[in-house]
């Protein structure tokens, strides 16, 4: 039998239509749009295509991006100046500051600066605490978008074992989160595996719910999965080229394999890849809203 799949283009699409409508009744209600400041320092090569699909994708629901390109040499007090200015720009509803960094800046001092109501990725370490607590502003891009990719495909959580494979502050300790909140979304019993995990395989064996998130390439095979598990990669790994130059993707888990034994699985390119980018429009449309009414303390779940 082969699994469902997962398809995050389609999702995403649906999120995207959903929010280009909400930006347009804005627009035409009161004339501003969300705007979304996007900062590149140094010029690696995949930081540069992820920038570019977010601008792109920004455009394409009508949100307005700026575009902040600084060389590799750029020193700590010249980054620190602009997100001060972002953070008072009033058309600048979100900023997102594109990862990692030159070794030469301290992550975690820069992402510190961001104005907390504007960090649309949700790493401030403000953002972090509350998301803990439950009370999150912006939820990280990648784990909303596996929670909304889960919640669409109505994969239920509650009561089952969600096993996650990495412990990144940016995909797997924030999905850990999410998955056993208190809430119809969660209510999951967690297990998070990592490089000092014994026996990786009776974990990921009892999962109903399979994420791989450790970065390498094809590391869950068939026999990791447990018949019927809805299995989510995260892995990004460009594998090589087509003849019309475009790259050739892969993940963390062998689709091949695993889809015969999966009961629904995300492909790469395609799965969470696209939902990603469209929980970052959808929480700079958030920030946005929140600024046009201080009043309204909403969380993001
Ligand atoms: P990371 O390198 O920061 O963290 C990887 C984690 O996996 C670590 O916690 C490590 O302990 C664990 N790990 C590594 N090897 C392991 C192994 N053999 N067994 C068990 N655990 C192991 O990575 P990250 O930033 O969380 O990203 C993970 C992957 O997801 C990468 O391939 C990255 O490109 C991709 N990614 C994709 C998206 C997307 O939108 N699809 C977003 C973020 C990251």
């Amino acid at each position: 039998m082969s699994a469902i799949i997962l398809n995050g283009t389609e999702t995403a699409a649906g999120i995207r239509r959903e929010i280009e409508r909400e930006v347009a009744e804005l627009k035409s209600a009161g004339g501003a749009a969300p705007g979304l400041a996007v900062l590149l320092i140094g010029d690696d090569p995949a930081s540069s295509i992820y920038v570019t699909m977010k601008e792109k994708a920004c455009a394409r629901v009508g949100i307005a991006s700026f575009p902040h390109r600084l060389p590799g040499t750029a020193k700590k007090e010249e980054l620190l100046e602009l997100i001060d200015r972002l953070n008072r720009d009033p058309e600048v509803s979100g900023i997102l500051v594109q990862l990692p960094l030159p070794p030469s800046l301290d992550e975690r001092e820069i992402v510190s600066r961001l104005d907390p109501e504007k960090d649309v990725d949700g790493f401030h370490p403000h953002n972090l605490g509350r998301l803990v607590r439950g009370e999150a502003l912006f939820v990280p891009c990648t784990p909303a978008g596996i929670r909304e990719l889960l919640r669409r495909y109505r994969i239920p959580t509650e009561g089952r074992d969600a096993v996650i494979v990495g412990r990144s502050n940016i995909v797997g300790k924030p999905l850990a989160v999410l998955l056993a909140a208190k809430n119809e979304d969660g209510n999951a019993t967690v297990t998070v595996c990592h490089t000092r995990t014994r026996d990786l395989a009776a974990h990921t064996r009892r999962a109903d719910i399979l994420v791989a998130a450790a970065g390498v390439r094809e590391m869950i095979g068939a026999d990791m999965v447990k018949p019927g598990a809805a299995v989510i990669d995260v892995g990004i790994h460009a594998v090589g080229r087509r003849p019309d130059g475009k790259r050739i993707l892969a993940g963390d888990v062998d689709f091949k394999e695993v889809k015969n034994a999966a009961g629904a699985i995300t492909p790469v390119p395609g799965g969470v890849g696209p939902m990603t980018i469209a929980m970052l429009l959808k929480n700079t449309l958030t920030a946005f809203k929140r600024r046009r009414n201080p009043g309204q303390r909403q969380t993001a779940g």
